[in-house]
Formats: structure tokens, sequence, C-alpha cells
């Protein structure tokens, strides 16, 4: 079979397609030698021959040595010179490429063919003794570096003294005599190290270097990316053997690297660096510092040393013209290497250059702008997930990081505020205008109303799925969870961390982000929504078919989802404007109340405040859908559970604290996830349920009478399983509803429906689809009673099963499309037998993942619904899924 591909000589055997087989580096040499493009000529083993090499014990597949003697054949006919000719020698340069770039992870060899002979021919042939043996050395090092395992400070040491003898700085005042001392000095070297000389057989040399290539493929760096970014390692490397050509023969030479745009702004102007009389890694390698390519450039640092433009200018006009050429035949930007061999230009490398997050957003619209690529194109090449970059404010990376200690990024963005410990505090601070970052153990229900005053939130314990996660992932706060180096002391305000000690009211940063704490404030980039952002967001929409709706509760939150695009409200969680500190007192009473009367009273109170809630959000929402969930949580949730708690809530209400206790301890649950909630709750006590259906109504006629857009009320009964069930609750919902209307005299259009969030729910969809007029999945519940597994437990055993491969993800981030997503599939379909124009969304935090996201395209629901500041991840990604 065929292991060797050439190329070169305008022409070539593979093209950029060959991505698998060829490594991206070698699909593209070939691609740019049929373009025409001035490439070294050379050939590219392919990553086959590499994946036979380690299934073979490390041998070499039959007729390998052959194709490669064939193919070395082919580059000394089209350059003229002869592989380990004294006279006319051919060096060549042996470089690793796989199928995903790995940049740096593996191991490249310049210059190789030379030996004590060669070097005099090419010395000659150059007429330039000093570049022969400055090839040489770099030779020698680079050889024994890669191929023969020595330790590359040997040969900077031996360099350093060489030129402290000589009393000069830079490499480029060494004379062809110091080079051949170096030379001299380095072999000697090598054959000290290893009891035998220095390779002088270019055969030897070659077979040497590409093994060596092939081992990098399994180097400690290349491995550890590899798991970073998910490239299999049965993939292989592919090894090109490439004739050199020569950046370091005097000033009209160099060697550099370019971007076709500027790669962390996304600016449409070439941008990049080169060195004159270099070669290969100079560049990088900051010995010298490089040079602009471009005047402008040059002169925006204020530089002094000339650009390539201005040092180069003939070639620099040709390279211009093909890195344009290149960008219109790969249509996105390129990411070049390049070198100049006496005044002449080699294209060495191109790739789609990587870029940051503000960048791919900036080049994807300039370029479906400029005609190169269609709108299409552009929203498919935006990563959903990396928006979240640009819509929260982040650190500025060039400004300086004291970090305290770190934990998980469980929620993006970046905030600076005063420490502060308790959420009451954080509610009273922020109230008076203060910015404040809420340190605690741990964050609980009742900790609500001050991870919301916050501006950031930061937890000792917890993990990705965490309390403190979710809901601040929910609010887009910032948020670090399970900081474990944090020792909070509660009674003296005080947090420990790395032998540093912060009190209440000390200003910090949190970097949700990367999941650092940093003291004091730091230099912050603000969002930017208009724009290209707005641009991408325009051609997404007009693309996508699902509806994307957000979760929200507050005023603020409403007004977040509207500024970035949903479409109404698809989960009001009715029981969070419960938890502020005035309000929850009366629910305390009603739960305390002795019989229906008294809980009749204490529900008065509390349908003034949802009143006044709902109309908030109606008139936020302008005529748009919402979706309000009754009451789900477990009464005991609302009750004081410590006897200090008890007290204070008995003081400041006065209530009972015996009566608080009792009832607390009456309310317990052994498993409350699976115990008196949801519309269990709806069930017992019909009057909870009955007074927050007319807080809706009341509070969507107010709407109307003020001449707003009428509201679209979609009452949501939670954890529902039988049709039964759902009939109980139409029926109290739409009396309630009937009687509420009669006596203003309005009309109102609502909906009544239900979570699926139980297996049985979803398996007798058709029967809940007889009194539900829609379907939200509630797929945080939904996912949790499918696998039995407690998302708030399941930090403690979900790393040993992705460990072990049993989970390839946690079910909770990215809904598992097999299990939960069957009984999704069997939802839908029931459902609509029994309803064709029932309405279908999600609304757990799936809502917001793209994965989970093409997965609600595919079964057909009509929305999707996610925390405000993923509603813009959920365009885009709803886009792509309808593409
Ligand atoms: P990496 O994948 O680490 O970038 P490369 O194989 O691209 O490694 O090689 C690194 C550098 O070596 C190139 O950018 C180029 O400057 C130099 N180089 C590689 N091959 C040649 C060649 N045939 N002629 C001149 N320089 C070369
Ligand atoms: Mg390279
Ligand atoms: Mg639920």
């Amino acid at each position: 079979s065929r292991w060797v591909y050439s190329f070169g000589g305008g022409g070539a055997d593979g093209d950029a397609s060959m991505k698998n087989l060829l490594g991206g580096k070698g699909a593209n040499l070939a691609e740019m030698s049929s373009l025409g493009l001035p490439v070294p000529p050379g050939f590219t083993i392919t990553t086959e021959a590499c994946v036979h090499y380690y299934s073979n014990d490390k041998t070499y597949p039959e007729g390998l040595k052959e194709q490669v003697i064939a193919g070395l054949a082919k580059v000394e006919t089209i350059t003229g010179k002869v592989f380990g000719d004294a006279a006319n020698p051919l060096l060549v340069s042996v470089r690793s490429g796989a199928r995903a770039s790995m940049p740096g992870m593996m191991d490249t060899v310049l210059n190789l063919g030379l030996n004590d002979q060669t070097v005099e021919g090419l010395a000659k042939l150059a007429g330039d003794r000093r570049f022969a043996f400055d090839s040489y050395r770099r030779f020698i090092q680079m050889y024994s570096a890669v191929v023969l395992d020595l330790d590359h400070h040997m040969f900077e040491d031996i360099l350093d003294e060489q030129k402290e003898r000589l009393d000069v700085t830079v490499d480029t005042a060494l004379s062809a005599e110091d080079w051949e001392k170096v030379v001299g000095a380095y072999k000697a070297a090598v054959e000290r190290e290893l009891g035998h000389p220095f390779p002088q057989d270019p055969q030897a040399q070659l077979w040497g270097a590409i093994s060596a290539v092939f081992a990098s493929w399994m180097n400690d760096r290349a491995k550890f990316y590899r798991r970073m970014h998910d490239i299999p390692e049965s993939w292989g490397t592919a090894v090109n053997v490439q004739s050199m050509v020569f950046g370091n023969m005097g000033d009209s030479s160099a060697t550099g690297v370019a971007f076709t745009r500027n790669p962390s702004t996304g600016e449409a102007r070439l941008y990049g660096e080169f060195l004159i009389n270099a070669q290969g890694e100079d560049v990088v390698a900051g010995i010298r510092t490089p040079q602009a390519l471009t005047r402008a450039a040059r002169e925006e640092m204020g530089e002094k040393s000339p650009s390539m433009e201005e040092a180069l200018p003939d070639v620099f006009k040709e390279f211009k013209s093909v890195v344009e050429k290149l960008e219109q035949h790969y249509r996105d930007m390129q990411d070049i290497e390049f070198t100049v061999e006496k005044g002449r230009l080699y294209m060495l490398q191109t790739r789609n250059g990587k870029r940051t997050a503000k960048a791919a957003l900036k080049v994807a619209v300039d370029l479906a702008n400029e005609g190169l690529i269609t709108k299409e194109e552009a929203v498919m090449r935006i990563e959903p997930g990396s928006l979240d970059q640009l819509l929260h404010p982040t650190i500025d990376p060039a400004s300086p990081r004291d970090v305290i200690t770190s934990g998980l990024p469980a929620s993006p963005g970046a905030a600076t505020g005063k420490v502060v410990f308790d959420a009451d505090e954080a509610e009273k601070m922020a109230a008076a205008g203060e910015s404040v970052i809420l340190v605690r153990e741990e964050t609980s229900p009742e900790d609500i109303h001050g991870m919301h005053a916050a501006k950031a939130i930061l937890t000792a314990r917890g993990g990705m799925t965490s309390h403190a996660a979710v809901v601040a992932r929910g609010m887009g706060r910032p948020c670090v969870s399970g900081a474990s180096e944090l020792y909070i002391d509660d009674a003296a305000q005080t947090f420990r961390a790395r032998n540093r000690t912060f009190k209440a009211g000390d200003i910090i940063t949190i970097d949700g982000s990367k999941g650092e704490v940093l003291s004091g404030a730091v230099q912050m980039i603000e969002p930017e929504l208009t724009g290209d952002f707005a641009a991408l967001m325009v051609w997404a929409d007009a693309i996508r078919r699902l509806k994307v709706r957000a979760n929200a509760e507050t005023a603020t939150d409403a007004a977040a989802a509207r500024q970035f695009g949903a479409e109404g409200i698809g989960l009001v969680r009715s029981e969070h404007m419960f938890f502020d500190a005035v309000r929850i007192a009366a629910v305390r009473e009603m739960i305390l109340a002795d019989d229906r009367a008294g809980r009749e009273q204490a529900l008065a109170k509390m349908l003034v405040m949802q009143r006044e809630d709902f109309v908030q959000l109606f008139s936020i929402m302008e005529g748009l859908p919402v979706t309000f969930r009754l009451l789900d949580p477990p009464l005991h949730e609302f009750l004081p559970h410590t006897a200090e708690d008890v007290e204070a809530v008995s003081k400041a209400t006065g209530l009972d604290a015996a009566k608080l206790l009792a009832r607390a301890k009456e309310l317990h649950e052994v498993n409350p996830m699976l115990g008196h909630r949801g519309c269990r709750l709806g069930v017992a006590y019909p009057e909870i349920y009955e007074m927050q259906v007319r807080a809706i109504l009341e509070a969507a006629i107010e709407v109307v009478a003020s001449g707003k857009a009428a509201p679209i009320p979609e009452i949501m009964h939670p954890l529902v399983s039988k049709g039964l069930e759902m009939k109980f609750l139409r029926e109290l919902t739409d009396r309630v509803a009937k009687q509420v209307m009669a006596e203003k005299g309005v009309t109102i259009d609502y909906r009544v429906g239900t979570m699926v969030e139980l297996p049985r729910a979803a398996i007798r969809a058709d029967d809940l689809a007889e009194h539900a007029e829609f379907f939200s999945f509630g797929t945080n519940d939904l996912t949790q009673t499918t696998f039995g597994i407690s998302r708030d437990d399941s930090g403690r055993f979900l790393g040993a099963y992705i460990d072990k491969g049993i989970f390839e993800r946690d079910p909770f981030v990215t809904l598992d499309q097999e299990g939960v997503g069957d009984l999704i599939r069997i939802a839908v379909e029931r459902g609509r037998k029994t309803r064709p124009d029932i309405k279908l969304g999600i609304c757990g935090e799936h809502g917001g993942d793209p994965a989970s996201i093409d997965f609600c395209e595919k079964v057909g629901l009509d929305y999707v619904s996610c925390s405000p500041f993923r509603v813009p991840i959920a365009r885009l990604a709803a886009a792509q899924a309808a593409i």
C-alpha cells in the first residue's frame, strides 16, 4: 500500500481534504503546491504508517523504505541537489504534523543531511562558510535533543562559554571560525555523552529523525495536549520530509510567522513577526526581538527596527499577495509560516488560525460581509459556548493578578466587591449601593436573596452542579465554587487561604471563568452586545426554528432576558419570590396556621405580593408568553432549621418558637426530593394553588386594564405523574380563573399545562395531555428521577463514573439523549397523539446547553428556556441545530 505522498514543483499527490491521512501540515503543503505557491518540495509519510508503527512493535510497514527513497529522488530531481552528496548536498527538514494542529507539542528537525563533508559542500555552494557552520551547529543541537535524547542545556552552555570568551552577546556576531569551533565542541560533547560520534551518515540521520517524530506522538506533552483537546491517540502523526530553504543566509534572508487577521481582536489586517538572517524557531524562541511585518504595525508599536515591508519591500509585496490568495482559497483566517532565502519567498505552512472568542466573531461576520462565506457558514463557525466569554465582563488579560486561591469555574464572568459572609447583610449593603461578594461555606435556598444582591459568589464547598453553581449561572453571577483551601470563620467574619487572611469589607475579585479569587480590584473589559455580536444574532434568528425563552423570576432577570433576545419566559419559579427576608414571614405564617382559615389569612398577604411581582413580569414581557410554575419545593425549606435560627425568626416575627420547631419537625422528610412537594402541595392544600392562580389572573387583568399588551399566562403544575392528578389541577385552575374573570369582567387568554419531570409522566403523556395544553420538560428532575441520582449528591461519585468511562459527561449538564431522551421522545409522541397542537418546551438547565438544544430541535420541541445569560448561546445553538 501507499505510505508516501509527494509535493512540490507545482503539483502534489495529496490535497487539503486529506488531513486524516497526511496530517494538517502535509495536506496543506500539498494544497499550496498545487495552487502554484512557492513551497519547497518534499513528501509526507502518512498517519497510517505511524499507526502501523505503533500497532506492530514499532516497526516500519513493508514498502515504506522504498517509497521514502523514491520520494527523496523526486525532491532531488526538482531541486537539482543530491541527499548526502559532498559537493551538492540536499538538506531536509523532518517535521511532525497530526490531523488536528498540536502547536509545539511534537518534534521537528531542521538542516538534516549535514555532516563533516556536506557542510563543506554547503559552504562552497552558498559561498558562505559562516552560514554553513551556523546551520551545522543548529542541526547537531536539534538532532541531539530530539533524536539522541541529549539535554539541550549542554549545547547552550557551550555556546554561552564561546560567546563569553569572545566577549559578544548576540549570535550574529560570531564568525565562520567561531561557529566551526562551536561545532567541534558540540561533536566532542555528543561523543563524550554517548560513547560514539555524532551520526555522520545522512540515511541514518533521516531514519533516526523519522522514528523520533513518530516517538514524539507519545511524549508526555503530546499526550497531555490530546487529553485536553479530546484528540484520540489512535490517529497518529504524519511525517513531512521537506527540502530546506535558508532564512539564515544573510541580510536578504529571513523567517517569520503571520496571521492574515489579528487573532486576538479579529481586525482584518496582516499581523505577525519576522527576523532577518534567522532560521526556524528563532522567531518564537525570544533570543532576538522579532520585527513587525507592516510599516503601520511598526509605527503603532513605536519600534525602530524596520518592518518586513520596509526591509524587504519586493518580497513583502509578493508575500502579501500570497497570503491574500491563501485566505481567499481557504475562506478563513490563516496562520502562516514562511522563510525568505536570498530574496526568494517560500511558504512552509498554513492552517486555519486559532483565535479568541471575540476574534472568531469578528472574523466570521467580516468574512460573510466580504462575501467569502455565507451567513449560514458564519453562524456555524462560532462555538455557541464561547459567547459566554463575550456576554460577561471579563478581567483584562493585561491586568496583574494577585491570586488568593482557586476553585471551580462554576459560573463565568468576573466581578469585584466587598467580602460579606451573610445573605441578609449582602442584601442590606447592596441596597445601600455597595458591590458585594458573598462568601459562604456553601449556599442553600435561604441565601437566594443574598446571592441575587451580590455581584459574585464564592463557596468553599460544592461542585459544578452545587446549589451555588446552578443558581449563580441562572442569575448570571460569576461564581467560584469548591475553593477547598478557603477556611471561613463566621464568628470572626474572616476567611483564610494560603496563609493570608481577609475580613468582611475587604475588596476581592472573583474570576468565575478561570475559577480564581483575586485580591483587590482588577481592570475589567465590558461585554459588547452590539456590532458583530448583534449582526450574527440577527442571522441566527433568521435561521432557527426553535423559539428561545428565559427562566426568570425577578424584574432584573426578565429585563436582562429581553435584552438578550428572549421570546418569553419559560419558567417563573414562583416560590423564589418568597425567599426574601420580609416575604418569607408570610409563608411561615401560612405554614404554621392551624386551619384553613388561618392559612387563608396568610395566603391573602402572599396574594398581594405575588400579584405585584407578576404585574411587573407581564409588563416587562409585553405580551410575550410567561410560564408560571406553581409552588414546587417542600414547605420545610421555608422554615428555620437550627435552634438558633428558630429563635431569631421567632424574635423577628413574633411567631411562637416552640411551635416553629414542632412544625419543622413535623414537616421533616427522609427524602424531600421525592416527598411532599410539587403539585402534591396543591392537591393537599388547594388553597395555596388557588391563591397563585388568582394572583396570575388578577395581575394579567391589571396589566390589560393599564392599556399594555395583553399577557399570555401559562400556568404550569410541577411534578405531575397521573392523568387524574392533572385533571384535578386543571379543574382547580379553570375554576379560579373563571371566577376571577367573572369578578373583573375581563377575559384572559391563559393556558394550563404541566412539567414533565417524572418517568411516569413521560410514559403516560397521552393521559396528561387530555388536560394539559402544554408540556415543559423539567430535565433536571427528569434526569434525577430517571437515573435515581440526586443532583446534590452526584458530585461524590460522578467523577468515578466519568473516569471509568461509564458516563461520558455529567448528565445534569448535557442531556442523556439515550435514556432521558427516550422518555422525552415518548412523551412528545404520546402527548401529540392526544393533543396534536400541544405546545412543547424544555426548562431544565439543559435548555442552555448546545448539544441538548440540538436534541430538542431533532425531537421537534417548540422552544427551549434557559437562564437569561445563556439566551444568546441558545439562539446560536438553535440556529446551528436547524442548519
Ligand atoms: P511546528 O509544528 O512546531 O510549528 P514545524 O514543522 O512547522 O514545527 O517547524 C517549525 C519551523 O521550522 C517552521 O516554522 C520553519 O520556520 C522551520 N522549518 C521547517 N521546515 C523547514 C524547511 N523545509 N525549510 C526551512 N525552514 C523550515
Ligand atoms: Mg509550524
Ligand atoms: Mg422540578
